[in-house]
């Protein structure tokens, strides 16, 4: 080898060294369902410190374009319901794309791009917040921004959009006792149920908290949902860990590069 070819070849190590401190490229393609975990979609209002939870509409459009591309067939877990019920697997090109907290900017912004698109989607709520605003973020953190309503949910329920739970109040379950643990978990999906006339079958955990402590899982179980969302990331297994299903959070600085990765091997960084 000439020095000029040996050169070229340490170049492209060192280019290929370099991308994979970021991205895991090298890794196989993973197993299971990929759940998308978005919470608001816009751009960030000055002063928010959490930018990476906001996706902005043109990323979400693109991303919602790549699902389409790649035959990518969104799915609700009502849908994973009645496929158990009929004893039929899910499609290998299913995909979950899911909201947590339910923000006014996942009606006025993401349900006009899904709707271009004919995709599902799945939302979670928390009760106390709705037609109100994020009352349990620290405003040193991240500014109020309006919660959509029931009348919006309703609208986009009778489009197919899926309403699941996200607690009454957005807290920490673990720091709760055994009681109030389930009157968190009841009564949001008993108001849900009555606020929507449709039984929610899902649950997200705040913060992801407790998702792995099976006394709580227990709880969720006890309560009537039949899957738990968590903030581990990775494609889910619906059958193994109903109670702790993994999702790929999309994050606001993330490339159409990283989406693809998160698609395919369930995780875009290391
Ligand atoms: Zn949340």
């Amino acid at each position: 080898m000439g020095l000029g070819l040996m050169s070229l070849g340490i170049v492209g190590l060192l280019a290929g060294l370099g991308l994979s401190a970021r991205w895991n490229w090298w890794r196989l393609p993973a197993r299971g369902i990929p759940i998308l975990m978005y919470h608001k979609i816009g751009d960030p209002p000055p002063g928010s410190k959490l930018k990476k939870l906001w996706v902005s509409a043109g990323q979400f459009w693109q991303q919602m374009a790549y699902l389409k591309k790649h035959h990518y067939l969104p799915l609700t877990f009502f849908d994973m319901l009645s496929l158990q019920e009929k004893g039929r697997a899910v499609p290998d090109n299913g995909v979950v794309i899911s909201f947590d907290d339910g923000y006014l900017n996942n009606y006025e912004v993401a349900f006009p791009i899904l709707r271009e698109f004919n995709f599902k989607a799945v939302i979670f709520l928390v009760v106390n917040a709705v037609g109100k605003d994020n009352f349990w973020h620290d405003p040193q953190n991240e500014i109020r921004i309006p919660m959509l309503s029931w009348a919006q949910a309703e609208k986009m329920q009778s489009w197919g959009i899926e309403f699941g739970s996200h607690t009454m109040s957005h807290i920490r379950l673990s720091k709760l006792g055994p009681k109030t643990i389930q009157e968190e978990l009841d009564s949001s999906r008993r108001i849900i149920a009555e606020k929507l006339r449709k039984e929610p079958v899902s649950f997200a955990n705040p913060y992801g908290n407790g998702q792995d402590d099976q006394a709580i899982q227990g709880m969720i179980q006890k309560a009537g949902y039949r899957w738990a969302c968590s903030v581990h990331q990775g494609k889910a297994d619906l059958e193994r860990t109903p109670y702790c299903l993994n999702r790929i959070f999309v994050r606001g600085d993330d490339n159409m590069f990283d989406f693809h990765l998160n698609m395919t091997r369930g995780k875009a960084r290391l």
